[in-house]
This record gives structure tokens, sequence and C-alpha cells, in this order.
């Protein structure tokens, strides 16, 4: 309540203890820094409130005051305390940068979201906000930090806002920003965000879960302190200094357990649990000794995070042990300064920037990196939002690269997410793989402890199959990224082949064509180059005899019988219909598709058959060279006899031909027992030789090609 005559209020009392902790780790220069920004940071959200009624400045202030639990230096304070300037009042980032210098300025842009007007949906704008907050972190870490110290705040006084939108931020916090928090190793706030939005967004969940827990841990007092004794007994008994803490799984972890393993809450074991902080990693594993020696160790329940930290630079001994009663039960070793680690992960590194811990954040920096290679690959901002949210929560494994390195990959990981994990070269070149010593095929998926060598080419050859199998985000990315440039390359030679063919057909040269006709063509569509144009000829988007008789109005057409060839090697940007699976010997007809390039159909296919030759139509002919494998579909009339199949495939696969599918048709429609192929063969002579011996199969009474 206000005193009456005393003009302190609710904020200043905060900030007299806010100012409290600052006075506990920073100079009075420093101090006087802050006392600045906070004072404008008041004036400017002067008269604004939150939802929940509070001056808005209690917001700002207490994300600030939760960052100073961690020390953090004096610009992320200042930058805590601002966050909200820009996006919320008048004051300008020029404003800032003036009064506080580049360093805060930038570390209040990087969280302040776009401008929402930008968007058609929200999903647009949190997708376009999260990338340009990445990009932000990536160059200056502290601007995530700054981001979770506000999402905090926000999900601690969440219950004023409505429903719907409180569940979507609980949502985001848990699918994101609870993630981030853990993979830069802050575990204390991870926890946090984690247990405040699962409250939230599983209201009755978390209830009853609570209430569990609540259960339980009266069940099991006696018997934690009785075992909490015991240890400490065992260890003073070996001259170990140690500090014995009874732990408990926080209620979200329980949660997850629970789904991902489909336990039932009387199922899980690691809900309480020990902890030992000791001085040194000798004691550590003299401790874990001791542990082994008073209760039995479940066998294959014992991890060393100290040889061999997690991604994130977690380190402790976990054992799992049989205690009184035949309770299983965790303990978790470690040295305080892993216990310190463990709290604040990249937070503590930022305090200590010293020589050793600069190792450690290499693995955080490595991981920031790429995330900045996923979002430089990432066609659009949902892309990326979909592909952090994936590289956030899989599980994972860990394997060891040839000279030995700990790769950590998410689970199901095959050894080209390997390859593109180590480098994107190394995933474009790939040629081979070992596992174990051992060759084993592209899409083996690895298990944890596997030692993997990968062989390479000399050029860079992705296949498109590997799409099928990949798992991470970063092979995926690389893959497409490449076969999309490599598409461009087709698309660009294929408009050029079909325009300099309609060209011809008009009896002109690309030389011939002036200049400025030529600009002004270009210059009309906005292209710089005339690859530009090539390539929208190539993908459909334009029709190359309309773009030639632009370029030679003055020519006349003749009725000349040129055409394009086909050579059966244009890529991606030419595909073969699957109406009527023209193969060469067929005459066929090309229409272009938007985007997809252009479309062979057999000249008498039924579904164009309606469609007159037009302007979009290109007349097209198979090269004489052509040599490659074609699907055509075949459709066989058969008695219903046991093996007639294994019959038919063996004269195709005789006759060196590949099925690709069978399908058999309905014999209440025919009247017959009918089967439809789709095979590969070169051309309309093979196919009527292969046809001929299958008709020479017993218990076949038809088989010939499939019409449109
Ligand atoms: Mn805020």
């Amino acid at each position: 309540m206000a005193v009456p005559g005393k003009k302190k209020n609710i904020e200043d009392i905060s900030f007299i203890s806010f100012k409290k902790k600052l006075q506990k780790y920073l100079n009075s220069y420093q101090i006087k820094k802050i006392e600045k920004a906070f004072d404008l940071a008041k004036d400017a959200h002067h008269g604004q409130k939150r939802q929940s009624g509070e001056n808005y400045i209690t917001h700002p202030l207490d994300a600030a005051s939760y960052l100073a639990e961690y020390e953090l230096d004096h610009e992320t304070i200042m930058a805590a305390i601002l966050h909200d300037v820009v996006e919320d009042t008048d004051i300008s980032l020029e404003d800032l940068e003036k009064n506080f210098g580049k360093k805060v300025t930038e570390l209040v842009d990087g969280v302040s979201k776009l401008d929402k007007i930008n968007f058609n949906t929200k999903e647009e704008a949190d997708a376009a906000n999260l990338r340009k907050m990445i990009l932000a972190m990536s160059n200056d870490i502290r601007v995530l930090l700054i981001k979770l110290a506000d999402r905090r705040h926000n999900l601690k006084t969440i219950n004023v806002l409505k429903k719907a939108k409180a569940k979507r931020i609980a949502r985001e916090t848990l699918e994101i920003y609870a993630p981030l928090a853990l993979r830069l190793g802050i575990h204390n706030l991870s926890t946090e965000l984690e247990n405040l939005s699962f409250q939230t967004y599983y209201p009755l969940r978390h209830s009853i879960l609570s209430s569990n827990i609540d259960k339980a841990r009266g069940n099991r007092k006696l018997l934690m302190n009785k075992i909490q004794t015991e240890v400490t007994k065992k260890l003073n008994s070996e001259s170990i200094k140690g500090q014995t803490k009874a732990r408990e799984k926080h209620a979200y972890g329980i949660y997850k357990k629970m789904k991902s393993k489909e336990l039932k809450f009387s199922q899980i074991h690691d809900i309480f649990g020990v902890r030992i902080v000791t001085d040194s990693v000798d004691l550590c594993y003299r401790a874990l000794g001791c542990i082994h020696n008073l209760y039995k160790p479940i066998p294959g329940r014992f991890k060393d995070y100290i040889a061999i930290p997690k991604s994130n630079g977690y380190q402790s001994l976990h054992t799992s042990v049989l205690g009184p009663h035949n309770l299983p039960m965790e303990f978790q070793i470690r040295t305080h300064d892993m216990h310190k680690l463990a709290r604040s992960g990249i937070a503590a590194h930022w305090f200590y920037k010293t020589k050793s811990s600069i190792s450690k954040l290499s693995r955080e920096q490595q991981w920031l990196n790429n995330l900045l290679d996923i979002q430089k690959q990432s066609g659009n901002p949902t892309e990326l939002l979909g592909s952090i949210k994936e590289d956030l929560n899989p599980g994972k494994v860990y394997v060891f690269s040839s000279k030995g390195q700990i790769i950590e990959l998410p689970k199901k990981s095959t050894l080209i997410d390997y390859a593109y994990s180590i480098h994107t070269d190394l995933g474009n070149k790939y040629s081979s793989g070992l596992v174990d010593g051992e060759h084993k095929p592209p899409n083996t998926v690895l298990k944890n402890g596997q030692r993997i060598i990968i062989k390479k080419a000399d050029v860079s050859n992705p296949d498109p199959a590997w799409l099928n199998f990949v798992i991470s985000v970063k092979a995926r990315t690389s893959i497409r990224n490449y076969l999309r440039s490599i598409h461009e390359n087709d698309a660009i030679r294929l408009g050029e082949k079909l325009l300099k063919a309609c060209l011809d057909e008009l009896q002109v040269s690309i030389d011939d064509v002036p200049k400025k006709t030529l600009e002004f063509i270009l210059s009309e569509h906005k292209y710089k180059t005339i690859n530009e144009l090539y390539k929208e000829i190539g993908l459909g988007n334009k029709i190359p005899k309309l773009i030639a008789l632009r370029m030679a109005p003055s020519f006349k057409k003749t009725e000349s019988n040129i055409s394009y060839d086909i050579e059966g090697s244009e890529g991606l940007v030419m595909s073969y219909a699957k109406c009527c699976y023209p193969i060469p010997g067929d005459m066929i007809v090309g229409y272009p598709s938007q985007g997809k390039g252009i479309v062979v159909h057999r000249s008498n296919c039924k579904s164009i058959r309606h469609t007159k030759p037009n302007d979009e139509t290109i007349d097209l002919q198979w090269s004489e060279s052509v040599d490659n494998n074609f699907s055509t579909s075949i459709m066989i009339e058969v008695e219903n006899q046991r093996g007639v199949l294994a019959e038919i495939s063996a004269v195709v696969a005789q006759s060196n031909h590949n099925i690709e599918s069978v399908n058999y048709v309905d014999s209440r429609i025919t009247g017959h027992n009918t089967m439809v192929f789709v095979i590969s063969v070169k051309n309309t002579n093979q196919l009527k030789k292969l046809l001929d011996k299958l008709k020479k199969i017993k218990n076949v009474f038809k088989a010939e090609r499939k019409k449109s």
C-alpha cells in the first residue's frame, strides 16, 4: 500500500534491490550507465501498463534483474532494460546509439520485432522475427540471453492474457526457446521456461502430474533422508569432501520421459535422485566407487559425461543403482565448476571469458554456425523455422570420426548425414563409407560408438535418392541446394537449345538478332542476362516460339520441319508424361509446364488430344544418339495361375529390362486377370521384342503396350 507523502513506488523499490545485485560485481561507472538506461526506459514507458495492470517498466526491470543473477556484463543489463523501447515507444535506434553506444543498440535491435505491417499472417511474422533474432544472436549470443529473460517474465505473468494467446506463447517456448536455452547449457532457465509453459499449455496434465509428484515425495521423504545419511557417512569414511543433495526431476522432464518412452508415472525411476558435488574430477570418480560399493549399480546405466561431455558442454557422472528396498535411483556426481556450468551454461562462459572456456564455447559456436548455414540455405523464413524446430528437438547418437573425435548426430542419422555434418563438401563428394572398417551402403543408420570413415570423390555428385533417407536438416538443405543449382544449369542449357531451335525454324541465328531488340526483350522481363531468359524458357515459364517470333518479327515463318532433338539427358527440366509413357520411336510433342520445364507426351496421347497444337506446343523428336532407359507401361492378360508372375518377371529380367511396378486390374471390370507393368526400355524396337517374348509364355493371353 502506498504511504501518503512518500513518493517511492514499487519499481523504485525493486530497482534498489536490483542495484544491490549489480554492486556485487560491477563498478560504479558501469552501474551509473545502467541507471541512465533505467531512467530513459522509465520515461519512455511512462503511462504504459502491462496487461496485469502494473507499470510497464516492471517488465524490463525483471528481465535485467534476472540476468544480473548470472552476473552478465553491463551492456547486456542495459540492453535488457531498454529491450522494449524501440518496439513500443517513440525512442528510435538512433536515439539509443547516441545515448548508449553501438553495442547496446545492436543488442536491443536484435530482440526488437519487425514491423507487423509487412506481414499477412501471424505465422509469417513469427518466422521472420525468429530469423532476424537468429542472425543477431549468431553475431552476439547475448541477444538470446536477453530474449530468454524477456520470455521468462512474460510467462510468469501470462495468466492475464487471453487463453489462445497464452497457449501460443507457451507452445513457442516449448518448441524453440526452452530447447535453445538447453542447447546453450542454461539448464536452470530451460527448466523454468519449460515448467512455466507446461502449466499454461497443458494445465490439466500439469496439475495431475504435480499432485502425483507431491504424493511420491511424501512417501519417499524418509528414504531419501536415510540415503543421504548413508552416502555422507561413506564419503566421510573415505575422506572424500563433497556435498550430497537430494534432487527431484522437474514436472515437464517427467512428462517428456513418460511420453517419449510410453511409461506410466509409476515406471519413472529417476524422479528422485542424489547429486554429489566435489572439489575435483579425481574425487568424482572416487565418490562413484563409494556409491557402487554401497548400492548395486544397474548394468548399462552408467554414463561418463566427464570424459565425454554432452554437446552443450555438460559434464557429470550419471549412474543408476538399486537403493534400499531395491528401489532404483540415479546419482549425479560432478565438481563445483561443472555444477556452475550445468546451471548457467553459456551465460557462465560469457562471464569467465578465459582461455579455457573459449575452447568449450567452440561447441556452441559450431552449432550457431550450423544454424547460420541452414539459415542461408533455407528458401524462406517459414522453412527456416521448421528446420530449427527439428534441429532443436530430436534424439541424439554419438559416433567417432576417422580422427577419433566425437560427433553428435540426430538419432537415425545415416552415413550421408554424417558426411554432411562434417562438411558440406564431404557430403556432396561422398563416394563410399566405412562403419567400423566395413563398407556399408549410404543409407546405413549409425549407432552409438561406431567409427566412421568417408571416402571422397573428386567431384560433387549428390544423389537425389538420398533425400529419401537423410534425417538431418543440414544434409537435406545441402542436397536440395545442390540439386537446385544443377537444375538451374540444366534449365539454362535446355532453354538455349529450345530458343535456338525455334529461331532455326524462322531461319534466323541468334547472332542475327539486332542487339537493340535483344536488350529490349531482356529489359521488358527485367532479365539481366540472356542466361536468365534461357533459364525461364527451360523451366517452362516462357514460350520459346513466342520469344523467337519477337526476336525476328520481320522473318516469315516457313513450313520447315526443324524441331528440337531430345537427348534424354536434359535432367530434371524435361519430364515424360505418366499418362502415355513416351519412349524413343514414338511420335512426341512437348508442353511447357510452369516451373517444371517441358513435359513430353506421345502425339496420340488421349490427355492432349483435345488441345490443338498451338504456340505453346513444342515440336519434339528423339535424337538419334539417345541411349537412355525410359519408363513405359504394358498390359498383360493372364489366366489366373500361380507362378505366372514369376515367369513374366524372369522373361523381363532375361531381356535386361527392369520392372518398376506391377498393378493388378480388378478382373470384375475387365473379365480377365490383367496386370499393368511399368518397365524400363530404350526404345519401341526393344519393347516390341519384349512383348513378343511375353506373348509366348503359357497362360499369357495378351501382352501389349498400354494405351493412355
Ligand atoms: Mn519484452
